[in-house]
């Protein structure tokens, strides 16, 4: 990945998609069907989710070789690293060299659901230690991703106002332990990432690294609010009273929601003078609102080589998670 965004030329944007592995076999062929044509709106990576604990890795692993091997996509695999064990972290790695896979977005991952708040409870009890693990197993083979919280993570928040200032220390120790670049969680308030990108920016150790903000695309009314609620993201009232008049009408809430998303990305090109290469898009392995938005979008339109016909019909992800 960071080969890959050094040989973008100055002004050349790029775009990435996560995925996550469908739970059923025929989930699986759909998405493989679909991603044909998503490869044709020319991602730079794509990456694909880990199950917490572990839960997904054989899945996560059959889908990222897939990427890598049989569709030539550059492929970041998710791993986190707690609530977990060595031996699956250390087959999870293994398995993604042996597949070709260049690329781990570490993570410490989120507590079981029943508990409240996440306990140390193994070998590893924040990202910062799996991306120790990854260089002193593995030296320079992968490059590493990490995640970054605009609106702050929510740990230690007490669920009031989070402040990602305080994420800062444990962000730089990520980097100096050898993390090449930045994926936000999913906001939809641009004034909170552009002050983000600002705050990294003022950093001597952040400042150089490429962030990448991360988006959700809005599919419906329901999906929305559950993701921005689980990602504990802040809705702007005025996205929230334009959705709120179409709840019932999804057609209407995905055509707001490609404007908004638009919207979001000028934005932050906008005020940012710029500074930021590329947009991730959470894609919810669907392709008409990524396709739609890209469309739309003047910064990443030229980004697409041909987009071909968006068609999301046969997709179990929406609704079996
Ligand atoms: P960390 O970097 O370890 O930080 C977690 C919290 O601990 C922060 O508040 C940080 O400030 C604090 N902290 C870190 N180190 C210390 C320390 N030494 N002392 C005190 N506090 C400390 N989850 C999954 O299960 N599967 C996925 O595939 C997945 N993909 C994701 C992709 C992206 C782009 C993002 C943003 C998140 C993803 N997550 C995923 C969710 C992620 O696992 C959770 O947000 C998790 O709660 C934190 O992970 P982290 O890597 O940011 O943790």
């Amino acid at each position: 990945v960071k080969d890959k965004i050094n040989s973008l030329g100055p002004n050349e944007k790029f775009i990435s998609f996560e995925f996550f592995p469908p739970k059923t076999d025929s989930g699986f062929r759909n998405l493989l069907a679909r991603l044909n044509r998503m490869s044709a709106l020319n991602p730079l990576f794509v990456t694909v989710t880990w199950g917490a604990g572990g839960s997904t890795s054989e899945k996560s692993l059959d889908l990222a070789g897939t990427f890598q091997n049989d569709l030539g996509l550059t492929t970041v695999l998710h791993l986190t690293c707690t609530n977990t064990n060595k031996e699956i972290i250390d087959n999870a790695l293994k398995k993604a060299k042996e597949n070709g896979i260049r690329n781990i977005l570490a993570l410490r991952g989120d507590p079981p659901r029943a508990e409240e708040y996440w306990t140390p409870n193994c070998d590893f009890n924040a990202a910062i230690d799996l991306v120790k693990y990854i260089k002193q197993e593995y030296g320079d083979y992968f490059c590493i991703g990490v995640a970054g919280y605009p609106e702050g993570h929510v740990d230690g928040s007490d669920g009031a106002l989070q402040d990602p200032k305080k994420d800062i220390p444990y962000l730089i120790e990520k980097v100096e332990a050898g993390a090449d670049f930045i994926i936000t969680q999913l906001f939809y308030d641009a004034d909170k990432f552009i002050k983000y990108e600002k705050l990294l920016s003022t950093y001597p150790q952040l400042k150089d690294i490429t962030l990448i903000p991360g988006l959700m695309p809005i599919t419906t009314y329901k999906v929305f609010t559950r993701a921005s609620k689980l990602s504990h993201a802040s809705i702007p009232d005025d996205i929230l009273t334009k959705l709120q008049s179409s709840i019932n009408d999804d057609d209407a809430v995905k055509s707001l929601g490609v404007d908004i998303l638009t919207d979001i990305i000028s934005n932050i090109n906008t005020e940012t003078q710029g500074r930021i290469r590329g947009y991730h898009f959470y894609s919810l392995n669907l392709e008409k609102a990524v396709a739609s938005i890209l469309d739309k979008s003047d910064i990443l339109r030229p980004v697409i080589q041909s987009s071909g016909e968006a068609n999301d019909e046969g997709n179990d992800a929406i609704v079996s998670d």
